[in-house]
């Protein structure tokens, strides 16, 4: 016997139901109104990454219209938080390692200032210069593809920033820390100042660890190896003469037993509080960039090993798919070797050294335009003509 029509079910606005011309269903107006909604909403588009786009469109909004804004105020935090750390490590920390070696504490001033250049200046760079965009009213014959939203021709590796709202050349990202995009002028102050403030922290947490131990968990202020006391102890008379003590157990000439006094223990002064508080906001701070920075340090690494930007990345890591869908193999066409890469990206080319140029300050432009790029087929051909 044929199924009854009652008893099949039926896709209505994508969902399954009860069959929906039994007038038994529709007849209940519950069953109605909700049939009514689904017909009426219905979209043959809708699915769960749809949905979720449209869910997260008021962030992407937020981010595109308040991040220029935000910038500023994130640039001025992280001034203030690198002064506050500085200004700490001079307060205390050198006092505390003058005292222990003097040898060492030049040592650690020279390493310490080297980090300390290398940082300023890879951080106002990363934040001033430019991150370079296609030239305005003029034929760009390198490029391949026209921008919709700047109605313009775009160059390979450029991409449109949504934030500074226009196209940028090699965009890796737009950096609310820096106010600025990062880019083909750029990336190498943002790679290196993330670089150096990674090694900063860590040079301070090593060797601000002893003293910062000692504060934090065996309650010493930190003063007392800064300032151990000198001479010898005294006693004050009547009449104000001060008496040097040369016999310390005085008291077992006499027999007598020395008096138990249960004297009042010293309130931890305001200064060695502002220490503790120092020493605590000091390892908060260090601890939490070294995680931060550390980890996007070795991303970025990665990501010059092979050539790429973050947004390349993406693009590469879905067209390997791709084509690995079709059994074909992709192939990065940026990707010159890692050695290559990671020359061509620090600009160690033209006889540039790596300890003039990348371990010292350098305000060195990247090799080519931005604009034109060897693919990896063209580049092996012309290996000769490697700067
Ligand atoms: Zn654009
Ligand atoms: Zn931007």
């Amino acid at each position: 016997m044929a199924p009854s029509r009652a008893s099949k079910n039926y896709q209505v606005g994508g969902v399954n139901v009860a069959n929906p011309y039994n007038i038994n269903t529709l007849s209940k107006p519950e069953n109605y109104g909700k049939q009514c909604v689904r017909s009426l909403t219905y979209n043959h588009h809708m699915n769960q990454s749809y949905a979720s786009d449209v869910c997260m469109e008021p962030i992407f909004w937020f981010v595109d219209n308040f991040t220029h804004l935000l910038g500023p105020f994130f640039v001025f935090a992280v001034i203030c938080l690198t002064t506050a750390v500085v200004t700490i490590c001079y307060w205390i920390g050198l006092p505390y390692w003058w005292s222990r070696n003097r040898y060492m504490t030049v040592f650690l001033m020279i390493v310490g200032h080297w980090l300390l250049l290398n940082v300023v200046y890879n951080f106002y760079k990363a934040a001033s210069v430019s991150p370079g965009y296609p030239p305005e009213k003029e034929l760009i014959v390198e490029a391949v593809s026209i921008c919709k939203k700047c109605i313009a021709p775009k160059p390979p590796r450029t991409h449109h920033c949504s934030v500074c709202n226009r196209c940028v050349l090699k965009m890796d990202h737009h950096c609310p820390w820096l106010n600025n995009c990062v880019g083909y002028h750029n990336h190498r102050y943002f790679f290196l100042y993330m670089l150096y403030t990674t090694i900063g922290t860590l040079f301070i947490i090593s060797f601000g660890f002893e003293l910062g131990y000692g504060v934090l968990f065996l309650d010493e202020t930190g003063w007392k190896e800064m300032e151990p006391l000198q001479g010898h102890p005294v006693r004050f008379n009547l009449s104000g003469h001060i008496i040097p003590v040369t016999e310390m157990n005085d008291y077992e000439h006499d027999g007598m037993a020395p008096a138990q006094h249960d004297l009042p223990l010293p309130h931890p002064s305001d200064r060695s509080e502002t220490i503790h508080g120092a020493i605590l906001f000091m390892a908060l701070i260090n601890v939490a960039t070294l995680f931060a920075l550390g980890s996007l340090t070795a991303w970025h690494s990665t990501l010059i090993t092979r050539g790429e930007t973050s947004i390349e990345a993406h693009i590469n890591k879905s067209e390997t798919k791709r084509l690995a869908a079709m059994n074909k193999l992709y192939r990065n066409p940026y990707d010159y070797g890692s050695r290559q890469n990671w020359r061509l990206f620090l600009g160690v080319t033209r006889k540039r050294t790596w300890w003039r140029h990348v371990l010292l300050p350098s305000s060195h432009k990247p090799e080519g335009n931005g604009l034109t790029w060897l693919a990896y087929d063209s580049a092996s051909d012309n290996a000769d003509e490697w700067p």
